[in-house]
């Protein structure tokens, strides 16, 4: 019950509307220490409801009667714009009971509406690091009364080079400030460091190991030849699994206008996100697919970063993730807040080791099924060694593979194949994502 909790009747009110009757582990964990004003590290996966978590200690903080707005009071950062759209509405749900408000930066939208917003002063600032620095720099922006700093998927917005960018916002913080971070993972070095820098004597909450899928999801591999092979594959599940909505991941932004173009003309109805699309297209895209007027999204990684889709439950992974982690975050989306997911990777022979390594950093072994109106004749390697890998085998590709996706060297066009995240230094001006490996 969230009446557990010592918060506002006015926020419990809005949390009864919702229908949220259980807090869930990660809400029981942080929401109290977080009303006590204690810094915080939570180690939390997408999905487990990390949002409330810190949003409701935050609203707490800040209610009070209505009065001049005259200073940004927290600021709430995230990696990137949908997930931090995302957030400005479950801020707004939360809060519409109370006089707080929230603001909303992200690069992508117009400079000029952003700085008239930020003249009204919101309570609250939820954005992506660059562009407030951008507006920092413009003199738009003042941050010296902030009493609550949120970072969001911090792990994440390290990956995507903005380490040196939140540290700066912090700075620019008053010292005495909550800082509450939340990350996906433990994280690596440059995690530990901006928890040095950033956190006063943290608690460190680990509310979901990142191992910790949610059960309910189901996990599973299908091998393939090749790829004109994995798009047969793709269009028999679509079209015969039992799904609401279902997300196609590929990690390329032309392998997935490629299987959206094929999927297009079998009559899916379908939309493509990726990094090149601009705003207004991936806006739409979110919302038909949120709506249900579309059900099915081929996107990269970048792109679907933090969507949080009602009734998600099918995700496909077209190209494996390159690493243990981009494969929690993919299949995350699945199996939220109680629903059931199935998530399915599409395996051809070169893809087997990063499959094994996956499963190895997991500690879980994903169900093999044939789909026999679609079999190919690859079914994995003919011996395995102890770690699940490939014995013997060096990677080489089927003629059919090369036909469908190398193209001589020469010719290839210079973006064709880079991998989304690089994409990021033309959306946003940032520096380019960096890759973990899975082991
Ligand atoms: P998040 O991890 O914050 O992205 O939350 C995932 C989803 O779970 C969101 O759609 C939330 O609205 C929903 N959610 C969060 N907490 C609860 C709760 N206690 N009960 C039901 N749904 C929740």
């Amino acid at each position: 019950m969230f009446s557990q909790f010592a918060l506002h009747e006015r926020l419990l009110k809005a949390v009864a509307e919702l229908n949220f009757v259980e807090p869930t582990p990660v809400q029981v964990a942080a929401i109290p220490p977080a009303l006590e004003g204690r810094d915080l590290r939570v180690t939390a996966q997408t999905g487990s409801g990390k949002t409330a978590a810190f949003v409701l200690p935050l609203l707490n903080r800040l209610i009070g009667p209505a009065r001049p707005r005259v200073d940004i009071r927290a600021i709430i950062l995230l990696p990137t714009r949908e997930l931090a759209q995302q957030t400005l509405k479950e801020v707004e749900r939360f809060s519409r009971y109370t006089f707080i408000k929230a603001g909303l930066i992200t690069g992508g939208e117009d400079f000029k509406v952003q700085a008239a917003m930020l003249r009204k002063v919101p309570d609250i600032l939820i954005g992506t690091p660059g562009r407030l620095l951008e507006h920092l720099n413009a003199g738009n922006l003042d941050l010296a009364q902030v009493e609550v700093i949120v970072l969001d998927e911090a792990d994440r917005m390290l990956d995507m080079g903005f380490a040196e960018d939140v540290s700066r916002l912090c700075d620019l913080c008053p010292p005495q400030r909550q800082t509450l971070l939340f990350s996906a993972t433990t994280g690596g070095a440059g995690l530990r460091d901006m928890i040095a820098k950033v956190l006063k004597e943290p608690q460190h909450l680990m509310v979901n190991n990142v191992s910790d899928l949610s059960e309910a999801t189901r996990q599973q591999i299908v091998t393939a030849d090749h790829n004109a092979h994995k798009e047969a594959i793709v269009q028999w599940l679509l079209a015969n699994e039992t799904y609401r909505k279902a997300i196609v991941f590929t990690n390329t932004r032309s392998m997935a206008d490629r299987i959206y173009g094929h999927l297009v003309a079998k009559d899916f109805k379908v939309f493509v996100l990726h990094g090149e699309k601009d705003q207004k297209d991936r806006k739409l895209a979110i919302e038909r697919l949120k709506q249900g007027a579309a059900k099915i999204l081929v996107a990269t990684d970048v792109a679907a970063r933090g969507l949080d889709v009602d009734g998600l439950d099918l995700v496909i992974n077209f190209d494996l993730p390159r690493s243990g982690d981009e494969y929690v975050h993919r299949v995350g989306r699945t199996g939220r807040a109680g629903g059931e997911g199935l998530a399915i990777s599409l395996i051809c022979h070169g893809d087997w080791n990063l499959m094994s390594s996956i499963e190895r950093y997991l500690k879980q072994s994903f169900e093999r099924r044939v789909i026999k109106e679609v079999k190919g004749s690859y079914t994995g390697p003919k011996k395995l060694k102890a770690s699940g890998k490939a014995a013997g085998t060096k990677k080489k590709k089927t003629d059919k593979d090369k036909k469908t996706t190398a193209k001589p060297a020469a010719k290839r066009k210079p973006n064709a194949r880079k991998p989304e995240g690089a994409g990021l230094a033309s959306q946003d001006g940032l520096a380019p994502l960096k890759k973990r490996k899975v082991e």
